[in-house]
């Protein structure tokens, strides 16, 4: 009886991501903070419509840019009401799916705060972690789960993995197993089964990312930092097993450094992080256009991400945004490019036919009348 209704489930789930498209783009923006009201800084964004998913920007004078997005969080929504949005994404990683969950956005807009969140208003990743220990419980008379983590954090297209011990002079790669699927030899995964554990190694991957750098807050915002939630799901009932990768990423601040303003090791950093944002929106154009290459080698982000891009998985992203004038045009670019990836689902491929099935379907007609004509 669970295994039916599981498969229904999986079957309604699935015709509901058919429906929509498997990406989903949530807009979130942070209230003005003290220093910036101080300033008397003005708030550009216009939330009018924000539960329908529109937002406007105010631009110089008196100009109006729109944009729509799946949701659109205004500063006064919290942790709670966002997780009750991004669950069902985060959560099908139970029932076999590889999900991939990112925020994307100019540093000091939130996309921490929406992901790690404080000790006091946890955000994402723990919410998520939390749920899936809750769910797997639930279900623990029909399913066996076995859930454990790993944190990277990728820096100048080099991978370092955040809950090593000791020191690690061996260079990080990405290799492909038989099966397909992406994994990094040699990296810790450590195996969770309560909360309280997960905690330790959010916090142990948290205090290693901040050696070896003078400035954490600089150093991390020129960094992406990604927890990779692996399961391993064995059904009691029929014996099947499945492994499926959730990817929780806080990416590397968006904003363009003025040219004049970097040299040396921060141009090099800068560069490399453009490289791979833009890597990003490629692959997801590329999947967008049902494109035969997909480029996911253009960038450590994009390689690593592989399993949980495209095909069946399923996408969350966080475009997070300042309501200052300040900021407006690093505002404009975020915006910009989230509108970009949500092309994904709302451009008109996805209704297109596969002109290659339908030459091989006319093909086979042919032939069949040909033979039946020889026949007569
Ligand atoms: P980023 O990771 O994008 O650089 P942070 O997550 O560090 O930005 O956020 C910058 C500051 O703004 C932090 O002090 C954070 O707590 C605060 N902040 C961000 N988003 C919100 C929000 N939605 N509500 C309240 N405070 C926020
Ligand atoms: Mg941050």
């Amino acid at each position: 009886k669970y295994n039916e209704e599981m498969t229904q489930r999986k079957k309604l789930f699935n015709e509901v991501q058919e429906a929509k498209g498997n990406i989903r783009v949530f807009c979130r923006c942070r209230p003005l903070n003290k220093v910036e009201i101080s300033a008397g800084c003005s708030t550009v964004v216009d939330f009018d419509a924000a539960k329908d998913g529109c937002l406007g920007i105010l631009t110089s004078g008196s100009t109006k840019k729109s944009f729509r997005f799946d949701r659109v969080y205004t500063p006064k929504d919290d942790q709670v009401d966002v997780f009750a949005d991004a669950s069902s994404m985060a959560i099908s990683v139970l029932d076999g799916y590889n999900v991939c969950i990112f925020a994307y956005g100019q540093t000091g807009t939130g996309k921490t705060f929406t992901m790690e969140g404080t000790e006091k208003n946890r955000g994402v990743n723990y919410r998520t972690l939390e749920l899936l220990f809750k769910i797997s419980k639930e279900r623990s008379e029909t399913f066996a789960y076995d859930i454990s983590v790993s944190v990277f954090e990728v820096y100048n297209e080099q991978i370092r993995d955040l809950l090593a011990t000791g020191p690690t002079s061996k260079r990080l790669e990405i290799k492909q197993a038989s099966e397909g699927s992406h994994h990094v030899p040699g990296v810790v995964e450590a195996k969770v089964d309560t909360i309280s554990e997960v905690w330790n190694v959010m916090q142990a991957g948290s205090n290693a990312r901040a050696v070896g750098s003078n400035n954490i807050n600089e150093h991390s915002s020129r960094s992406h930092c990604m927890l990779c939630i692996m399961v391993r799901a064995k059904n009691l009932m029929s014996g099947e097993c499945t492994k499926s990768k959730l990817w929780l990423v806080d990416l590397a601040g968006s904003e363009r450094l003025a040219r004049t303003d970097v040299q040396g090791e921060r141009l090099k950093e800068a560069q490399n992080i453009n490289r791979s944002l833009s890597a990003l929106g490629d692959v997801i154009s590329a999947l967008a256009a049902k494109s035969s290459h997909i480029p996911y080698r253009n960038s450590k982000l994009t390689h690593l991400l592989q399993d949980s891009l495209g095909g069946d998985s399923k996408t969350l992203m966080f475009v997070q945004i300042s309501p200052s004038d300040q900021d407006v045009s690093e505002t404009l670019s975020s915006l910009n490019f989230a509108t970009r990836v949500r092309g994904v689902e709302l451009g008109p491929v996805k209704k297109q036919i596969d002109t290659g099935e339908l030459q091989k379907m006319k093909a086979m007609l042919e032939k069949a009348r040909s033979e039946c004509r020889i026949k007569d």
